[in-house]
């Protein structure tokens, strides 16, 4: 063989380093100290005893975040997007009929991915910055008799959070698996799985949780198990089998069978839901008095965790965010899917859920109008 043809890339021998800036877009948030610290720690054997116990405490964590006792609960190694193809993987079928309420961009994302595994996929559409009620969502699972209904929780394209009660009975009358995607709600808002209903339900690490992204936290009830564990065939994904992942897990009392950060989770809940809902009206406030108008009409389906503020009439967007960026160090974003060019998003989350945070992005938005081009019309 010749010599090599690809030489070492000079790039690696650089000494690498990431800047310190705060986290106000939609996510990833900050993750603070002690949390990055646990993500420092040695690498342990995927068997190991050890392991096992983390994994074990990493369960009960999530089962508290999300108020469940579901046995089947378990972080998927991936993304959200990984934890919303692992639910939608595991419990629909090729041909089955699936109903995916679409209020914003992650209801759309659902009905692709259930699309592409040959699922009958009928949607309930609203535009961005609405949401439905409970009637409309019994009239379409009336007609469409899907056996899964999928609903976003925070859609953070939008700024929306959606309510919850009664849709998880409305769901069991007819003979349905509730999925909830609350990836960018869990933690800063209540959700409580059991009580609600809800069958099958996913979050983020990088959100609320304020741990690094990559280990998504997903539950199943004991309905979902009868359905996912007795398909009549295999799902796409081996990764995301939750036949394999709920034995690694030691889910399934079958004898078996990372992630230490994540057993950080929130301590408190229900602090941290009070502290998202006054740090977000008090952020509200602020946007009033400074003549900016929140895209959410409707007050009590403004999500705490990310708000949508109209694009300020006059400005680009692009320069606002960029000047924030570049003159504070601090992120803050456009709009998404259906808002996209039409809002600037700010996602307090976790940590980030400060009345000190909401003070400087304020300060920043003031400055960068005072400092951005504005066209007359
Ligand atoms: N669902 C919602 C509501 C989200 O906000 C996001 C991320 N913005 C996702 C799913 C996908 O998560 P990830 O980016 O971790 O894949």
């Amino acid at each position: 063989m010749s010599s090599l043809c690809v030489l070492p890339p000079e790039c690696l021998l650089q000494p690498f380093t990431v800047p310190q800036r705060l986290m106000l877009g939609p996510g990833p948030s900050n993750v603070p100290a002690r949390i990055t610290a646990a993500g420092a720690q040695p690498i342990l054997g995927h068997l190991h005893a050890e392991t096992i116990e983390i994994m074990n405490q990493i369960k009960s964590g999530i089962q508290y975040a999300f108020q469940t006792q579901n046995r089947v609960t378990l972080a998927v190694s991936g993304p959200g997007h990984a934890a919303m193809e692992c639910a939608i993987f595991n419990s629909l079928e090729h041909g089955e009929s699936v109903l995916i309420a679409i209020n914003g961009i992650w209801g759309e994302r659902a009905a692709e991915i259930a699309e592409r595994i040959g699922a009958k996929v009928n949607t309930l559409v609203t535009s961005a910055g609405g949401y439905f009620t409970n009637e409309e969502i019994e009239q379409a699972l009336d007609k469409y008799r899907p056996v899964v209904f999928f609903l976003t929780h925070g859609e953070s394209s939008t700024g929306v959070v959606h309510p919850i009660d009664g849709i998880g009975d409305l769901c069991h009358k007819y003979n349905c698996l509730f999925l909830v995607d609350s990836v960018a709600a869990l933690g800063g808002t209540p959700i409580c799985m059991d009580e609600q209903g809800i069958d099958i339900m996913y979050t983020g690490s990088q959100k609320v949780l304020n741990a690094p992204p990559g280990t998504a936290p997903i539950s199943f009830s004991e309905r979902a198990c009868q359905k996912i564990f007795n398909r009549r065939t295999k799902p796409i994904s081996y990764f995301l089998d939750m036949n394999l992942l709920a034995n690694y897990w030691g889910c399934d009392d079958k004898p078996v069978r990372v992630i230490k950060h994540l057993n950080t989770l929130i301590k408190g809940l229900e602090n941290s839901w009070k502290r998202h809902k006054e740090v977000a009206e008090y952020f509200h406030k602020g946007l009033g008095e400074m003549g900016l108008k929140l895209f959410v009409q409707d007050k009590k389906a403004r999500l705490p965790t990310v708000t949508t503020i109209v694009a300020p009439p006059g400005y680009d967007w692009r320069e606002i965010t960029g000047y924030i960026m570049k003159t504070y160090n601090m992120e803050i974003s456009g709009g998404l899917g259906p808002s996209a060019g039409m809002v600037l998003r700010v996602g307090l989350m976790g940590c980030n859920s400060s009345k000190a945070n909401v003070d400087k992005v304020l300060e920043a938005l003031a400055d960068a109008l005072k400092h951005c081009h504005k066209s007359r019309v």
